[in-house]
């Protein structure tokens, strides 16, 4: 877990970091990640999150200056070392977090140079943020991987405290715009598995027309301890994971709407 790490930037550097994107947060970078986009991907975590979902395993990244400071230039650097592997293994390159469009001018700063270098890109989002990005902007992202919390407002709201009208627009943006997307679900027994609800997300996620495939993400215990560290209020304690029979139900539920889910 990674606590205070850009504690000691003042904050006028970190409002005009936030308004340049000259500076970033970063929690860390993974190299040699399957799981973040099509083939190897290095992956760069970013903090701050305007979402508390119940589920979340990473509530040390909601805290923007949690995060290490990295500039631009240093980011751009750490991309590059891995550039030619990332291309040859098929791979690319993933900004995650957190939420990755709290810090929107350096997200988009940083895919517009990993673009340059021939590298395949993509973010994973709750979607939130996403008019602060320009279609221009847009169009360096070569992915777009939308965890999807819900689709009925009061329901996104008792999982992540806020409602989703932007992401729903942003889903609409992406579906004009043609852009490739992968969906996220995160399948939590007693708070998503509601088979109307998933039906909705997933029908919502067909009628877009650019989602290449849905993800069920079974919720699990693993970022307890950072939430019991963090002394914030766990109310998930007692929630076990799903079982593979409720999994299976789930992507059926993604399949029977048209996706490519597993
Ligand atoms: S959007 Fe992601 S990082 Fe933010 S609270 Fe939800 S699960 Fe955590």
């Amino acid at each position: 877990m990674r606590v205070h790490l850009g504690e000691d930037v003042p904050d006028t550097d970190v409002r005009a970091a936030l308004k340049t994107g000259d500076l970033g947060f970063l929690h860390s970078f993974t190299t040699g990640s399957a799981v973040d986009g099509p083939g190897i991907r290095l992956v760069a975590w970013t903090t701050a999150c305007m979402f508390r979902c119940q589920y979340c395993h990473n509530p040390d990244t909601w805290t923007l200056r949690n995060g290490i400071p990295v500039t631009l230039d240093q980011a751009i650097g750490e991309v590059q070392k891995y550039a030619n592997g990332l291309i040859a293994m098929h791979g690319g390159f993933t900004l995650s977090g957190g939420e990755p469009l709290m810090q929107d001018r350096f997200a988009t700063r940083l895919f517009a140079a990993v673009k340059r270098m021939g590298v395949h890109t993509a973010i994973e989002t709750n979607g939130f943020y996403a008019d602060r990005v320009t279609d221009d902007e847009l169009r360096d992202i070569d992915l777009v991987i939308l965890d999807m919390k819900a689709l009925t407002p009061d329901q996104h709201q008792r999982v992540t405290g806020l409602r989703n009208e932007e992401v729903i627009k942003f889903c609409g943006r992406l579906a004009m715009l043609k852009r490739p997307m992968w969906l996220r679900y995160v399948l939590v027994p007693g708070l998503t598995d509601d088979p109307d609800e998933m039906a909705a997300v997933a029908d919502f996620g067909a009628s877009l027309g650019v989602v290449e495939r849905a993800e069920i993400l079974p919720f699990h215990q693993m970022g307890r301890y950072k939430w019991e560290r963090l002394g914030i209020e766990y109310k998930l304690a007692q929630t076990n994971s799903p079982t593979n029979e409720g999994i299976e139900k789930a992507i059926s539920i993604f399949r029977s709407a048209g996706l490519d889910a597993a």
